[in-house]
């Protein structure tokens, strides 16, 4: 059977009305699938979840109102639209065929052009009904976060909110800079930006305390942009005064909301035009539930920013859930591993995501080494792709603030581990 085609299943006790159905069904382009009896019929019906059946009323042993019944509690099969065909001329008999879950009803003998009229029109109602079903599906989730947002501010969060607001307008957000560095040259390859908030009294407050909150409300597209301008501003400040760091790359944290609701490629253009960085050293950190939202906008959004040059990261990687079909549609190039990983001394989840980074042509950045131990251990994991394979963590340094990292770089000091 062609997968590719419509499916029709054909049940009829006389075997002459199946045949002139099928040659009729499979000139018109469609698959069909023929049964003579009831337990048959299911069977069919069960295996291949045709598009539509075609079911007779009168047969023997089973008659069409068991199978229907049957079918229609079945949770594979329930959705399947069935049109009856029968010689019942008997008006309660027909309303029955309706109440148990048919959808239409044709005479015999019946005519040709009437049953492919009506096959046609109920095919149409029912890819309709789930194109329908799932943006119902879609709406349902956005209202969840829409929920979640509003719950955010109203519950705990009106102060925070009313603190981080003037902390922004005052100026009070910095970056910090974590290095990350190759396994094969043992050298800072590129920083990843963190967000701190200087508040005056508390000192460097972490973004764990606040993160959230700005991802979650509006406060996500001033700060969004002030992170990409300034972190390109580095970074060109960066590969200028550090020749030997000409190429060193830039990760920047996105937020769903940032990448769904936020004019962010005209941004990045913007931006990238400004600073001059060369745009293959801008990498854009996304999360895994940033990949699993709606598929069409994030792909086309995510291709838009992929048409500038810049590269993708997903961050966290392995703590979320991604499909694979994802990770292969969407132009991502870094998997960033998960620290949880690395704290729990779970390897062989470490080594399968490289391989599956390595096989889909992507390279990883292992993120929370703490120790030349762990550092060691990853090393003869991924030995023989050294190549793909960057560290972060604070073996190499925590995030520093960009006095610091201008040091580190100016020091040109290899990170060099036994
Ligand atoms: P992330 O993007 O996964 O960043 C890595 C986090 O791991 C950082 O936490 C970093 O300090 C921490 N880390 C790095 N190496 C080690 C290590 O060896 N051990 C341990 N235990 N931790 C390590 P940080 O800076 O607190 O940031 C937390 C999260 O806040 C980030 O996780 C990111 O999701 C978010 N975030 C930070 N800055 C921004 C930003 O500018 N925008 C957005 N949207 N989110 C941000
Ligand atoms: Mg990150
Ligand atoms: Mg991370």
């Amino acid at each position: 059977m062609n997968k590719n085609k419509i499916t029709i299943l054909v049940v009829d006790d006389t075997f002459y009305n199946v045949q002139v159905l099928s040659i009729m069904l499979a000139h018109q382009g469609y698959a069909v699938l023929e049964a003579t009896n009831g337990i048959d019929a299911i069977e069919l019906a069960k295996t291949h979840i045709p598009n539509l059946i075609l079911l007779d009323i009168k047969m023997p042993s089973m008659n069409g109102y068991e199978v229907c019944n049957n079918l229609k509690n079945n949770p594979i099969t329930q959705e399947i639209p069935i049109i009856f065909i029968s010689a019942v001329r008997d008006i309660e008999e027909k309303v029955e065929a309706f109440a148990i879950g048919g959808v239409d009803f044709i005479n015999k003998p019946f005519h040709l052009i009437e049953v492919l009229a009506r096959v046609k029109t109920h095919l149409r109602i029912s890819s309709l009904q789930t194109q329908l079903l799932e943006q119902t599906k879609l709406l349902v989730i956005q209202n969840v976060s829409l929920q979640a947002e509003l719950s955010h501010l109203t519950e705990w969060n009106e102060d925070l909110y009313a603190e981080l607001k003037k902390a922004i307008d005052c100026q009070q957000m910095r970056l910090f800079y974590q290095p990350i560095f190759s396994f094969e040259s043992n050298l800072i390859t590129g920083f990843e930006a963190l967000i701190r908030w200087e508040h005056p009294e508390r000192g460097i407050v972490s973004p764990v305390d606040f993160i959230d909150l700005i991802e979650t409300t509006d406060l996500i597209y001033p700060v969004g942009r002030w992170v990409l301008e300034t972190a390109c501003e580095q970074l060109q400040t960066w590969q200028k005064s550090f020749p030997k760091y000409s190429d060193l790359t830039m990760g920047v944290n996105v937020s769903t909301k940032q990448l769904s609701e936020f004019n962010l490629v005209e941004d990045v253009r913007n931006i990238l035009r400004t600073s001059k960085i060369n745009p293959h050293c801008l990498k854009l950190e996304i999360t895994e539930s940033t990949v699993m939202g709606d598929r069409d906008r994030t792909l086309q959004i995510l291709q838009q920013l992929k048409d500038l040059k810049i590269q993708f990261c997903i961050d966290d990687f392995g703590t979320g859930y991604s499909s694979l079909r994802r990770l292969t549609d969407f132009p991502i190039d870094i998997l960033k591993i998960d620290r949880s990983f690395i704290h729990n001394e779970e390897w062989v989840t470490v080594k399968a995501i490289g391989r599956l980074a390595f096989t889909l042509g992507k390279s990883i950045v292992v993120e929370g080494i703490e120790t030349a131990t762990q550092l060691a251990m990853l090393k003869t994991l991924f030995r023989s792709s050294l190549k793909e394979c960057y560290g972060q963590g604070y073996l190499c340094a925590k995030p520093l603030d960009s006095d610091s990292a201008s040091e580190m770089l100016a020091s040109n000091k290899k990170f060099v581990i036994a």
